[in-house]
């Protein structure tokens, strides 16, 4: 049932391998960019585990277990308290967890804790996903340790999230981590084509969302579009002008209250950006950069980009996000985080933000 999954070929084959095996670490960590699909890998790992007449240790896709596990029942209502409990599939050994108004509570994990304890009541694992992992705080990451430093062996805990670098040391080294990478634009085409998208649009659609399916199907392209417009804005400023009153213009734009909920979506942009432009640099084919339709733009950066910088960009930004949980002002940091970026061009030195 794997091959039903698009993209990521290696992943698949590290599961397969830890399946056949029967060597499913008890907490993995899934990362990688959002919508490319590692919450649908989880339940696909999780119906695995409970099929009732697995083929080649993969799940079959449709018996009772496989047919039940195939998907989570979100509370209908935004306000439902309901956000804060474990939202179950049909299938009573399967369920998931997600962050209500942006953070994960420690109750959420005590009821994981307490339903990691149980036996399956139906099937031959509990498999629990704890989505947006990055969101827990101090307390909550702390209730999770818990579980996560001896799960019984029929319980599985799969925490996934697009900023592992968010997450404590401490919950880090309890789990295995598998890293999933973007979507190439022709697998993201060909899996809209299935889905009855037109030709023409799915290309399209393909090559603008930046390696995600998510964001090609939901087509909101609309911010995702503005957003790498702007973010390209900045990574122009750094490499192609430097030019520091666009990069604190840019900086001011980030941090205004209309694009709050979209702060850190930004930096992931900002990020994918710099990725292309590097492996532009190193020599990679324009197929496999995620931002294909950006290729001419991305190619005249990355005759200037120095690939020592780009890796230190990324550094950089990931600090960022650090400091964010600590609620810093963002003002400041951003500010900072080009100015510094900007300084690493000029003087082609490696800086750190502290
Ligand atoms: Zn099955």
């Amino acid at each position: 049932m794997f091959d039903e999954l698009t993209g990521n070929s290696r992943v698949k084959a590290v599961l397969k391998r830890m399946l056949v095996a029967d060597r499913l670490p008890g907490a993995m960590l899934f990362t990688g960019e959002e919508g490319i699909g590692k919450k649908l890998f989880a339940l696909e790992i999780a119906r695995a585990l409970n099929c009732r007449t697995p083929r080649d240790h993969e799940a079959c896709g449709v018996c009772s277990s496989c047919v039940r596990i195939r998907k989570l029942n979100y509370p209908t209502r935004d306000d439902a308290d309901e956000w804060t409990q474990i939202i179950w599939t049909d299938h009573p050994d399967v369920g998931l967890v997600v962050a209500p108004k942006r953070v994960l509570r420690v109750e959420q994990m005590r009821q994981i804790e307490k339903e990691a304890n149980f036996r399956p009541f139906e099937g031959k694992a509990r498999v629990f996903l704890i989505d947006e992992a990055d969101k827990l705080n101090d307390a909550s990451a702390n209730a999770l340790l818990k579980v996560l430093e001896e799960p019984p062996r029929t319980s599985y805990l799969i925490l996934i999230t697009a900023r592992p670098a968010m997450l404590l040391p401490t919950i880090l080294s309890r789990c295995q981590m598998i890293r999933f990478s973007p979507l190439a634009p022709a697998e993201i085409e060909s899996h809209l084509v299935k889905n009855d998208i037109d030709k023409k649009t799915a290309r399209v659609r393909a090559r603008a969302a930046g390696g995600s399916m998510g964001r090609a199907l939901s087509g909101d392209l609309v911010t995702f579009t503005s957003q790498r417009k702007a973010m390209l804005k900045v990574l122009n400023a750094l490499v192609l002008s430097n030019d520091r009153a666009q990069l604190l213009r840019s900086a001011e734009q980030l941090n205004e209250a209309q694009y709050k909920d979209e702060f850190e979506e930004r930096l992931d942009v900002l990020e994918t950006l710099i990725r292309d432009a590097w492996m532009l640099s190193l020599g990679v084919d324009t197929s496999r950069i995620v931002n294909e339709d950006l290729s001419a733009e991305l190619k005249e950066i990355a005759q200037q980009i120095n690939p020592g910088s780009a890796g230190d960009w990324i550094l950089q930004i990931e600090d960022l996000r650090e400091q964010l949980i600590v609620n810093v002002n963002k003002k400041v940091t951003t500010d900072s985080l080009f100015l510094v970026m900007a300084g690493d061009v000029a003087a082609g030195k490696r800086p750190k933000i502290r």
